[in-house]
Formats: C-alpha cells, structure tokens, sequence
C-alpha cells in the first residue's frame, strides 16, 4: 500500500506520488516561525508533525527537499525592533537561532533551506510585478499594493480551494491590519506595504517606492524560488489554512508560473490545534508554554516530542503535564526493553536489511504511518513489540544475534520516531557515595546497614539494581 494523506485541497485521503516520480525527490514546504518572541509548544506540535512526515518519507526512500521559511520581518517584528531599539538583523538573529535551538531540542531534523524573508525582497518584487503585468495586482492611493480577487477570479482561477467559507467575512479578522482603507475591495490582500512612519529604519526600495512585503507573498516567493513553481508538499497549522495558505495559491498560481494543469502544490497537509488542559493556550490562563518553560520544569526534549507525536496529526491534541508525566514512565519502559537488547547484543553485529526485507515489526509500523501517519497504530506495534519483546528476555532464549536484530529494527523505527537514546542520567555525588556505603556494608555482611542505605536512596528517588555484573543506580 503506498503512503495516503489527507489532502486539504480535496478533503479527502489520498495516495502520494511525487510529482516527478523519476526524480526521487519531493519538495516539501513548511510555513515557519515569525520570529519575535519564543515558540509556544502549540507552534511547535506543527513542527515535529512536519518532522514526522518528513522521516516517513525519506524512511520509504524519498529524498525531501525540506524548506522552511523564516518570517523576519512583520507588524510585531518592527514594533519589537522599535521598542528594543536593536536593528532588524540582530533581533530576528536571536530569536532565529532559539527557534532553532527548540528543533533541536525536540528531535526535528534541520529543514534543508531555511530563507529569510530579508533575503528573498528581490524574488517577492518580481513575483509582485509578474502580477502587476497581469492584471491581477494594483497600486491603491496609500502606495500599497494590493491582489485583487475580482480580477483573478476573471482569468478562470478559483480563490477558496482550501476552504468553502465567505472570504470576505474571513479577511475582516486577518491579522494584517492597517490596510483597509485605500483598496478596492475589502478581501482583497497587501502585496507590498507603502512604507508608514512606525516602520522606523524597516524598509525597501521598490518599483512602488519605499516599502515591506506583505506576510503572504514571502511564502509564494521563497517557496517557488527553491522548490520550483509546482511542488509535492505544503504543510502548516490549520489555522494558516485561511487566509494565509490560500492566499499563497492565488498568488502563486495568480502569476501563472505553473506548466499547464499543474497546480502549485500537489498536497496541502495541515495540523490541527493543540490545546492546554482542555483549553486554548494564552498566558492570562497561566497555561502558556514554550518548549524552554518545561525544560526549565524537568523535562526532556525526547518526553516532550513523544507526548505530541501522540495524537494523530488531524485530532486537536489536549496538551497536560499529567500527559508528560504518563509519557516519561512509557518512554521509560521502552528504554528499559532497549538497553537491555544492547546488554544481551554485547558486540554482535546485525544487519536485518541485509536480505532487503523488513521484519514483520518493522513491516508493520511502516504500514501504520502509510495510512495518512497512523500514529496511534504505530505506537501501539512499537509497544506490542516492548512486550514481545521483553517475554523474550526473560524467558532467558534470546541469544545475541536474535538481540542484535530485534535492536537494529528498533533503530530504524526510530530513524522516523525520533526517540533516540536515553540521555546519560547525572548521578549526584551524594547518591553515588551512599551506593558506595551500601557496598560496603553488603561486603562487610551488614545488610541492616545496607537495607537502610537502600532506603536512603530511595528516599532521594534512586533504586539499586544488583545483577552478576554488579550494582547499578537507577532513577524511580
Ligand atoms: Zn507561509
């Protein structure tokens, strides 16, 4: 069965194929961050479903063209700029590397080209004026530019592809503000904005004088200029369904670009909303988070990542810290079943690709992921596979080639999971000289002392382990 996803454009479930299937790649767009402030983990259950894809692809043999644009200049941008009195650069700088820091943390591999919109001002002006030529933009008395619906309509196209709704009554609650007044038509949409004294030092030359480019435009500009005007695979959170993504085809296919009957994107794929604690994110609600406030609160980047790839991408996902907590104990289980096939592997090599086919679990989380990210169903074949697994341990017949494999499966999973290994566990020196007294006193023959050490420890929330090989800590 090939992959199926649900494609926005049809809403419906559909198979993939690339574009270009001879190829063997697939350009894949993602809407990035506007970088003003740190991500929430609302922004971030996009990114790591985009990574999730992403993974799923390249695990079944496509090579993806991974891009991801940066929105470095924006309304909340030059108010922040103009308040903090740092230039453009340096403060879109910082808040683009701690966004970046974030992916890291939480697992997702690095987008292969991550365009600034600074950068691509050239691009979006030609693609502004590629419009203009056609009819379909126009220059409004504030000097602005603006997409004219009415004449894109005109020349055949279809603007609410993403979406059945009334766009008018939509676009009066678009966050692109301050440009109602001198347009034509209410939904119609800024291009390029005229520049207004609150902009400060933010601004470009232009064909229409000195200016910003709208949001929208940036994404059709820096999409087409490095995927091509028609690419496989659009993706973001739903709520940039409309206006922003079908805005992004109208301007797109609005310049005609395209090779006829080709559309400018093949698949849109849109993640639903997270909520937290059953309610949606807002920092009054005291239930706002970035991914750093829970690392500040104990957590791991890999106990985060595994509670949003949780849900199946399309369900709003109810974010808590229980949720957290319940994962941390079953990330805990897998790990346990994992470090003790590394212990029973000893150095044997394995290599279960070798014959060219997938063990019946690895056959089968494929499998689930090919139907439209099954999560769910992924998560339960790698939990079965736990208890299989774990039945297998103990029984005491799993030798070290059989261990290997079962580990070398576990690893190409993981190559589309994402867990990767437990992170070295810092024992305190306090804890590490308490297991020393234990030791002592379990070789003087003094197990009162020894079982009060035990004790001790457990109080700080450390158990023993004792085996043939020796004692070892391990956290509650
Ligand atoms: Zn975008």
């Amino acid at each position: 069965m090939p992959l199926r996803l649900f494609n926005s454009l049809h809403r419906q479930v559909e198979d993939f194929s690339p574009l270009e299937p001879g190829s063997g790649s697939v350009g894949f767009y993602c809407c990035g961050p506007t970088v003003y402030d740190f991500g929430h983990i609302g922004n971030f259950r996009t990114f790591v479903f985009a990574d999730l894809l992403r993974r799923h692809l390249e695990f079944r043999g496509h090579r993806v063209n991974h891009v991801m644009n940066i929105t470095d200049v924006e309304d909340k941008i030059i108010r922040q700029v103009a308040a903090t009195g740092l230039g453009l650069a340096e403060f879109t700088g910082r808040y683009t590397e701690a966004f970046l820091a974030d992916l890291d943390t939480l697992a997702c591999r690095r987008p292969h080209h991550l365009p600034k919109a600074t950068e691509y001002i050239p691009q979006i002006i030609d693609l502004i004026q590629r419009l203009e030529r056609r009819g379909i933009a126009y220059r409004a008395a504030d000097g602005s530019v603006y997409f004219s619906i009415q004449k894109y309509r005109g020349c055949g196209c279809r603007y609410g592809q993403l979406v059945t709704l009334d766009p008018e009554a939509q676009r009066r609650t678009e966050r692109v503000s301050g440009d109602t007044y001198d347009k034509d038509d209410l939904a119609d949409f800024a291009l390029w904005k005229a520049r207004v004294p609150a902009d400060g030092s933010v601004f470009w030359d232009s064909p229409w004088g000195e200016g910003r480019p709208g949001w929208h435009i940036e994404c059709s500009a820096m999409s087409m200029a490095l995927l091509g005007p028609s690419f496989d695979l659009h993706l973001g959170g739903e709520d940039l369904a409309f206006p922003h993504h079908e805005d992004e085809i109208a301007q797109s296919e609005g310049a005609g670009l395209q090779q006829p009957g080709r559309p400018f994107v093949k698949h849109w794929v849109h993640a639903a909303h997270l909520l937290v604690d059953g309610k949606k994110m807002s920092k009054s609600l005291g239930n706002f988070f970035t991914v750093r406030d829970l690392v500040a609160k104990g957590y791991h980047g890999r106990e985060i990542r595994f509670l949003l790839l949780g849900a199946h991408y399309r369900e709003t996902f109810n974010f808590t810290l229980e949720g957290l907590e319940a994962g941390r104990s079953a990330l805990a289980r897998l790990d346990a079943t994992v470090a003790q096939l590394a212990e029973r592997s000893g150095p044997a090599p394995a290599s279960p690709t070798a014959t060219g086919v997938d063990s019946p679990f690895v056959a089968s989380f494929g499998e689930a992921l090919d139907d439209d990210l099954n999560v769910s169903r992924a998560w339960a074949v790698v939990f079965d596979w736990v208890r299989e697994t774990n039945a297998a341990l103990a029984g005491g017949t799993l030798g070290a080639a059989e261990a290997a494999a079962r580990l070398a499966d576990w690893r190409r999973v993981d190559e589309v999971l994402g867990m990767g290994s437990r992170p070295a566990e810092e024992i305190p020196a306090a804890v590490h000289a308490l297991l020393e007294r234990r030791q002592a006193a379990k070789a003087a023959r003094d197990f009162a002392t020894a079982d009060a050490v035990r004790a001790e420890l457990k109080a700080l929330g450390w158990t023993v382990e004792d085996s043939k090989a020796g004692s070892r800590l391990k956290r509650l």
